[in-house]
């Protein structure tokens, strides 16, 4: 009952606090606002995107799976379609998002699972998990391979559009265990992925939808974004968000 109360405490305090002030910006609710942003995160619940960007009601479509992938374009048949493939159709077609992120993030139990099943990838059998882990993981341990055994130098992604191509330093000052860096890679990949959607080509070729890769440390707290100005994810700090801000969302 004490879980349930939470639940339903939190309720109340939503009806006196943001009901109250969405009332009071009726443009924004009613009349159902552009939304400008897509997030794909994990469902770990340390990882909620509204909390750490504290983005409002009506500002970001989000989707959440285990282990933020992001099923690419070949995958899907009638029956094999996704709900990931179905909402970047909303956001992007039958909306204007422009700004999409895959978010990761350390401890991540998802890509732990998928670091000890990533020389069974071929193999089609297991739980639920493991298969979905294994049949859309697979490019990020394929990717997570390219690396030397000590991880150092620049790993290369490519793609037909430009800002699919970069070269990225997985953690180069080796602060995070070997899980981590596979999940830095998987949130790259996933940017790759996303990009097979020919509903998505014409405006990726002008630059008209960008994608973000954020990955957030739980232990800390603290967020980073990839840039492929530095080749790396880079903490946003006070110190730094504007040049982050100028390297990631340019005016078109
Ligand atoms: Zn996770």
């Amino acid at each position: 009952m004490k879980g349930l109360e939470k639940i339903l405490r939190g309720i109340i305090k939503y009806q006196l606090t943001d009901k109250v002030r969405m009332k009071l910006s009726p443009q924004n609710i009613i009349e159902y606002p552009t939304p400008n942003f897509l997030f794909i995160s994990c469902i770990d619940n340390r990882v909620l995107p509204s909390h750490f960007t504290k983005i409002d009601c009506g500002d970001a479509y989000i989707v959440r799976n285990a282990g933020n992938l992001f099923p690419p374009r070949d995958a899907i048949t009638f029956n094999s379609v996704t709900a990931e493939a179905g909402a970047i159709e909303v956001a992007c077609v039958l909306n204007n998002v422009r700004h999409i992120f895959v978010c990761g993030h350390s401890d991540c139990k998802a890509m732990s699972l998928l670091f000890s099943l990533k020389n069974q990838c071929h193999t089609h059998s297991g739980t639920p998990l493991q298969m979905w882990l294994k049949k859309y993981g697979v490019a990020s341990v394929r990717k997570f391979d390219q690396l030397d055994s000590k991880f150092v130098g620049p790993l290369t992604f490519q793609g037909r559009f430009s800002q699919l191509n970069f070269q990225v330093n997985i953690d180069p000052e080796n602060k995070f265990p070997v899980e981590d860096k596979l999940s830095q890679v998987n949130c790259l990949q996933q940017l790759q992925n996303i990009a097979t959607f020919p509903i998505l080509h014409e405006k990726l070729s002008k630059n008209q939808i960008r994608l973000h890769a954020i990955w957030i440390d739980v232990r800390t707290g603290n967020v980073f974004i990839f840039s492929r100005d530095e080749k790396q994810f880079v903490e946003i700090t006070e110190r730094n968000y504007l040049q982050l801000v100028r390297e990631c969302f340019p005016v078109d």
